[in-house]
């Protein structure tokens, strides 16, 4: 079983109240290969929200909230779900993988990871982002 961050199957998890639906990931979700997670609203984060960034070791919101508990939470639920495989959500403070938001909300990209790919990184399951898929 693959796991898919929930966003790209149709499911208004996002920030803002929307989705990132890709059709691809949502075929194999209705073929039964794979599961929709969302580790922002696993980790008890309301939707919609203020946007986040990783920041350091932190994730801060647009209003300057510490969510970082929130964020590892729901990056610690997801590992328990024992998955070998994900296709995450490029970009996102949580799902993205390799490429994430410099923490500054200036629309500037760095290299990292997303609290959740972090840990499923270190704990050697394998990630596809969801601009790889598409490639
Ligand atoms: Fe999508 Fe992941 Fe953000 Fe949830 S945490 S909205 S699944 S990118």
């Amino acid at each position: 079983m693959i796991l898919v961050s929930a966003c790209l199957v149709g499911i208004n998890c996002k920030y803002n109240g929307g989705n990132n639906y890709n059709e691809k990931i949502f075929n194999l979700v209705k073929e039964g290969k794979a599961i929709p997670v969302c580790p922002e609203q696993l980790g008890g984060l309301k939707t919609p929200r203020p946007a986040s960034e990783v920041k350091g070791e932190k994730v801060i919101n647009k209003e300057n909230d510490d969510v970082t508990y929130e964020y590892t939470k729901g990056a610690e639920e997801v590992l328990e779900l024992g998955i070998k495989k994900a296709i995450l959500k490029s970009k996102s403070p949580s799902c993205g993988c390799g490429k994430i938001y410099s923490g500054n909300f200036d629309k500037t990209l760095v290299d990292g990871n997303g609290i959740t790919a972090e840990l499923l990184l270190k704990n050697g399951i394998e990630i596809v982002s969801s601009d790889e898929f598409e490639d």
